[in-house]
């Protein structure tokens, strides 16, 4: 087994495609050590620079010397901190969702949701483009698992006329991670209401972001229903760790009882969700970094001008950058690491072969001069590697 293990090691090389580790030596932020090298970074999904926010490591701090460091057993026994439960209730109201409950990440959270509400003889219906985690829940899941083309409401109802099955859930990221696009979810709940469908939405890059106070995509485009369920990150824009799903108290009394990854699993510290409650505040006050999060995303759009590569048409701040091939786009990525501005180079599978692109994601900390600089190394990029 090793052998082959190696072998396909060195095919992956081979064809550009061998992911490496950079060794980070700051904290996360726009301007990180990297290698022990600095670097300018649009490279993190903390699109608010909360992860080292000065209130959220005192929160952090003082909710350590208050709750401990551990959970020391699952939810079920006695792991369910005052703190735990606090944020649940926190993010239920501030989404606008009856109940929530907490995850330790969000990869659990879709495994566990999608493993416990489905089953045999049901059937989910997933975007192509869905996060790696939607797809795993659905095999875990035993349910029939239905592909449609990326954000094609009309592909999905054809899928979910031809169903018999008995409980029919669409799953779709509310903002794609690779693509920065949003998820038509009026027209997914407009489907649900025709087909007796229910709605997973994984909202991890909308939540903090998009919607009135940061209140994610639901907000976005103002849709409530006993029909959504919504899951949502809290290691992207909210800055440190874990995630939560929201949605009627059944459901989530019924994930109490059944997520696997939620019961058999020993919850984050309390300390963290303390310091998630101060997350949330943060976000909820913060219009103001949103306001500069998308003044960067339009200065990036309007000043990047191009003639072999392209950005995608997203207005979120996850920024694409098509260049197609897996080595061009390595190059590219390579060539600003010498400029001293990180940004990843995106290759398949994470994306469809042929697409390999920058991911640039952009943040509420950066300023106007930090985009300057990546937009000038991006133009001279095009021209050194033409
Ligand atoms: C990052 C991400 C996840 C996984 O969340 P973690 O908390 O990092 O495990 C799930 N879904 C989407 C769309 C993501 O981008």
């Amino acid at each position: 087994m090793l052998a082959s293990l190696q072998k396909e090691l060195e095919q992956r090389k081979a064809d550009g495609l061998l992911r490496q580790r950079r060794l980070l030596d700051s904290p996360q932020a726009e301007h990180i050590v990297a290698n022990q090298t600095p670097f300018l970074s649009f490279c993190s999904n903390d699109y608010l620079g909360l992860a080292n926010h000065p209130k959220l490591i005192a929160a952090m701090q003082q909710a350590a010397g208050a709750s401990g460091v551990g959970s020391g057993a699952s939810g079920l026994v006695t792991g369910h901190h005052r703190y735990h439960d606090d944020l649940e209730k926190q993010l239920a109201k501030f989404v606008g969702l009856p109940a929530a409950l907490l995850f330790s990440t969000g990869y659990m959270a879709n495994i566990g949701v999608l493993g416990a509400l489905v089953g045999r003889g049901d059937a989910i219906f997933a975007d192509k483009l869905n996060h790696a985690c939607l797809n795993d829940g659905g095999y875990y899941s035993l349910a029939e698992f239905h592909r449609f083309a990326h954000n094609d409401v009309a592909a999905l109802e054809k899928l979910l006329q031809a169903s018999t099955a008995k409980h029919k859930l669409i799953a779709a990221d509310a903002v794609f991670s690779m693509d920065g696009d949003i998820a038509p979810i009026p027209e997914y709940l407009a489907l649900c209401e025709q087909y007796d469908a229910y709605l997973y939405i994984d909202d991890a890059h909308g939540f903090g972001v998009l919607g009135a106070h940061g209140k994610g995509s639901l907000s976005h485009f103002n849709v409530r229903s006993p029909r959504i369920i919504m899951m949502a990150t809290l290691g992207k824009a909210a800055g440190v760790a874990g995630a939560f799903v929201a949605g009627e108290p059944v459901v989530i009394d019924y994930l109490i009882q059944k997520a696997k990854s939620y019961v058999y699993s020993t919850p984050a510290p309390p300390a963290l969700s303390a310091t998630l409650s101060e997350s949330v505040r943060l976000i909820e006050a913060g219009d103001d970094l949103r306001a500069n999060l998308f003044e960067m995303v339009t200065y990036l759009k309007t000043h990047l001008k191009l003639e072999k590569w392209q950005l995608l048409p997203s207005q979120t701040s996850i920024q694409p950058l098509i260049v197609g091939d897996n080595k061009a786009a390595l190059a590219l990525s390579e060539y600003l690491q010498t400029q001293g501005i990180l940004v990843p180079a995106i290759r398949p599978p994470t994306v469809p072969t042929g697409t390999a692109r920058l991911r640039i994601s952009l943040s509420a900390a950066h300023c106007l001069k930090d985009v300057q600089q990546l937009v000038a190394a991006i133009h001279q990029a095009e021209k050194v590697l033409l």
